[in-house]
């Protein structure tokens, strides 16, 4: 028995029966279905893309999978040099892991090591001046002043479904759990408004370890907007504490925004991709450092070491992939398609309006129309499907994220159907 994602089991209705799918279709027994969210994100170059296929199966002659603990292969060498050389700045470091959850899990562990590394280091140097004896009881150093436990977030963030990434998630939706716990007075969720940022840094500045954010677009929150002036803000400010900025671009990397990063435009400290990087064929994600923090763990003491390490992390099928799928957003200059995605869906949309409706809001190659209460949108998924669109709208929002590959009829055809929806 599936026990299936987000769902009451007991009244749910039966999910669509998958049994082929082709570029930005996918078939049932009886209909076939534009897939208009990529398979939550993720399926950037439509299914049973060729090369993509042929770049797994070449892998899958050689080996599947491969730990790297004590072992190396070309494929996560390539992915590694490759991510090097087309992230911005010096986001290096790559440490892969299976899922976003996790990466964002290494993201959040990186940064508060980074800090307990950089104490016991000025611990040391102390007593090493005092004369005193090497090291210091955990305890000592948890209490001490200059390790930082707290993360700053935003509201309504989403970083994934495991225990950290849904503490500095912010959405009861997702994470109602969590009150079982109480609060955690060690995050602090703010809104994406540049007060609120500076009233929490004046705050809290001091022991803040990192700002974590999905940067312009956040996406299981409710595809909720905002200006790149608070990140370039929030960049300033984190150099000025010494805080880490977290860029969680498992949903905005690889040009959703419309931007290939986010970071393209502000440079996080450490970048967390996921979804599209291996195109929705294998489940991979990872956690990119800079210098800096990568740095903060360089040294000869074995316990600076991070100290993580995911059975599947650098899957060698999952890194060919990642390379294909980035060599195909490259190649086939991807930016252009998610530019002139974002031209029909203005285009579009323009002029649309119901008294139903309380905003459209629209970003590179996302566009969610967001009602007042979330009945207007009961029985749309069914409605879609009778019309050859498969949608899955959640909460207050009716979302189309497309394959980038998508025909400019193809995308028409979504977007009618949105509005076709409250013509009825
Ligand atoms: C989907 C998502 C995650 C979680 O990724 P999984 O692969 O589902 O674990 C984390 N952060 C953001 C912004 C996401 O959209």
């Amino acid at each position: 028995m599936i026990w299936y994602p987000y769902a009451q089991m007991k009244t749910m209705t039966p999910p669509f029966k998958i049994i082929d799918a082709e570029g930005v279709y996918l078939y049932t027994e009886e209909k076939k279905l534009i897939d208009s969210i990529s398979s939550w994100w993720c399926v950037i170059h439509g299914y049973k893309n060729p090369e993509m296929n042929r770049a797994i199966a070449a892998q899958v002659e050689k080996f599947s999978h491969v730990m790297l603990g004590g072992l190396t292969h070309q494929a996560a060498e390539d992915l590694s040099d490759k991510l090097q050389a087309w992230l911005p700045g010096d986001l290096n470091y790559s440490f892969f892991s299976d899922s976003g959850s996790v990466a964002v899990e290494v993201a959040l562990k990186m940064a508060l090591q980074y800090y307990m590394n950089r104490s016991k280091k000025g611990r040391r140097l102390v007593l090493a001046l005092d004369g005193a004896h090497h090291g210091g009881s955990f305890d000592e150093m948890n209490q001490s002043e200059d390790v930082r436990t707290m993360i700053l977030a935003l509201e309504h963030a989403y970083h994934g479904d495991t225990f950290k990434a849904m503490e500095v998630g912010d959405d009861e939706d997702y994470h109602f759990v969590l009150e079982a716990y109480g609060k955690n007075r060690n995050i602090i969720h703010i809104p994406t408004e540049i007060d609120a940022l500076e009233k929490a840094f004046a705050a809290y500045g001091e022991r803040l370890n990192s700002f974590i954010v999905e940067p312009l677009l956040q996406g299981a929150g409710g595809m909720r907007m905002y200006d790149v002036s608070f990140l370039r803000r929030a960049r300033e400010l984190c150099d000025r504490y010494d805080v880490l900025l977290i860029f969680d671009e498992v949903a905005t990397g690889l040009g959703r925004t419309g931007n290939r990063f986010v970071a393209d435009l502000v440079l996080p400290d450490i970048i967390v991709l996921g979804k599209a990087l291996t195109g929705g064929y294998i489940g991979h994600a990872v956690t990119v450092a800079n210098r800096k923090v990568y740095e903060g763990f360089y040294d000869d003491d074995p316990s600076h070491a991070l100290m993580h390490g995911p059975t599947f992390m650098g899957n060698a099928l999952a890194c060919r992939a990642a390379l294909k799928s980035i060599e195909l957003f490259e190649r086939e200059d991807y930016m252009a398609k998610i530019k002139r995605i974002e031209e029909v869906t203005r285009r579009e949309m323009e002029g649309f309006s119901d008294p139903r409706v309380k905003e459209v809001r629209i970003m590179g190659g996302c566009v969610c129309v967001e009602v007042f209460d979330p009945a207007t949108l009961k029985g749309y998924q069914q409605f879609a499907y009778e019309r050859g669109v498969f949608s899955r709208p959640f909460l207050k929002y009716l979302y189309a994220m497309v394959p980038y590959v998508i025909t400019e009829d193809e995308l028409v055809k979504v977007l009618s159907t949105m509005r076709e929806w409250f013509r009825r």
